[in-house]
């Protein structure tokens, strides 16, 4: 039900991302051997017949102080993340594709407040499960003008109030330091149809370059060939260039609502791409140039402005398991989420990958510590 009625935005991770976080040399693949999964940004507002069960449990009590709401649904001690254990039938589905974030989220707001902008679920498997994305995000609602969507709350299926953002599940907590999500994260902006480009809710051939694919730098090799690169690499990925090991790009930025139109450059977008099936190389008509003037006219003046919009963001996270977390799990993942949302260069475990603050260019950051406050 949940895949037949919830618009999604899917992140299929890359050969891209293991080039990079792993140094296998081979980089022949092309960058259209990405499987691309239906992108679709719609509202979900129409999608109600869940709400009956989301009655409010007014009298959800905490037993003690432990945060110990339920035996299956623990906050840890450092109130950084809350362990939700299934039976191994409901775990396995998220694995599979089959999962409902809603059993989760529903979960969540019976013990906090309506107070965190994302919803992050993580799975603990041990490698990637085959056939799965690296990491995908539900878009909940749109409450931003000029960014390409229209604006909607579907945040109620969810059980919110109206505050969340978007959920994103990614099946291992690794993901954390090494993307995608940096990636999964800034689908809550883009792209849905700010640029116009030939994959779907990512920015495809177009010197958009940053989380969300694309080239910065365009080499037109003659006869209708170009070479695109980013980040000083000899390609690009058309929906995702290499986890958290690169930053937010300049358009990111923008629908971000952390620079201004005037700093939003030119976009140079490729018309009718093919890739050559070599790394970074691809045919097309023509190369045309989207100004900062053209995507404003297109699109109306970003509300709220650069000077208005949200830089600070909270975030819940919840790790789903077959068993309680061991401890050191725990450790390991507190200390993971503590790097990504510390305002400040992350430890020199993450190498050179961004966490939240460093990739938005020290404009933005993330809370992922939950008050007491926002504990019912
Ligand atoms: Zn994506």
């Amino acid at each position: 039900m949940l895949r037949a009625s919830t618009p999604r935005v899917i992140s299929l991770f890359n050969a891209l991302f293991f080039l990079f976080l792993f140094s296998i040399t081979n980089i022949s693949c092309s960058t259209d051997s990405l499987e691309e999964v239906g992108i679709v940004d719609k509202e979900e507002s129409t999608d109600t017949e869940e709400s009956q069960e989301d009655s409010n449990d007014t009298d959800v009590t905490n037993p003690s102080d432990t945060n110990e709401f339920e035996e299956s649904f623990v906050l840890d001690e450092d109130k950084k993340l809350v362990n939700f254990v299934l039976s191994d039938v409901e775990y396995n589905k998220f694995i599979t594709d089959d999962g409902d974030l809603k059993v989760v989220t529903k979960k969540v707001y019976q013990y906090f407040n309506d107070e965190f902008d994302f919803i992050f679920i993580l799975s603990v498997e041990e490698s990637q499960p085959q056939d799965l994305y690296y990491g995908i995000s539900y878009k909940a609602k749109n409450d931003i003008q000029g960014i390409g969507s229209s604006t909607y709350d579907g945040t109620a299926s969810y059980g919110s109030q109206g505050k969340l953002k978007s959920v994103i599940y990614m099946p291992r907590t690794e993901y954390i330091v090494s993307g995608p999500f940096l990636h999964e994260i800034a689908h809550y902006w883009a792209n849905h149809g700010f640029l116009s480009t030939t994959v779907g809710g990512h920015w495809g051939y177009s010197s958009a370059g940053g989380q969300l694919g694309g080239f910065d730098e365009l080499d037109d090799l003659g006869n209708g060939t170009y070479h695109g690169k980013v980040n000083g690499r000899e390609g690009f990925g058309s929906n995702a260039n290499g986890g958290n090991s690169l930053p937010y790009s300049n358009v990111e930025l923008y629908v971000m609502g952390l620079i201004d139109k005037d700093e939003l450059e030119s976009i140079q977008v490729a018309e009718n791409p093919v890739s050559t099936g070599e790394y970074g190389k691809f045919t097309a008509d023509r190369i045309i140039t989207v100004t900062s003037e053209d995507l404003v006219a297109e699109h109306g003046e970003r509300i709220p402005s650069v000077q208005d919009s949200q830089k600070e963001f909270k975030a819940l996270t919840v790790i789903i398991s077959t068993s309680k977390l061991a401890q050191e799990k725990i450790d390991s993942i507190n200390k993971d989420l503590e790097n990504f949302a510390r305002k400040g260069e992350p430890d020199s475990y993450w190498g050179n990958t961004y966490n939240f603050w460093k990739a938005t260019g020290e404009k933005a950051s993330i809370e992922i510590q939950v008050a007491n406050e926002n504990i019912k």
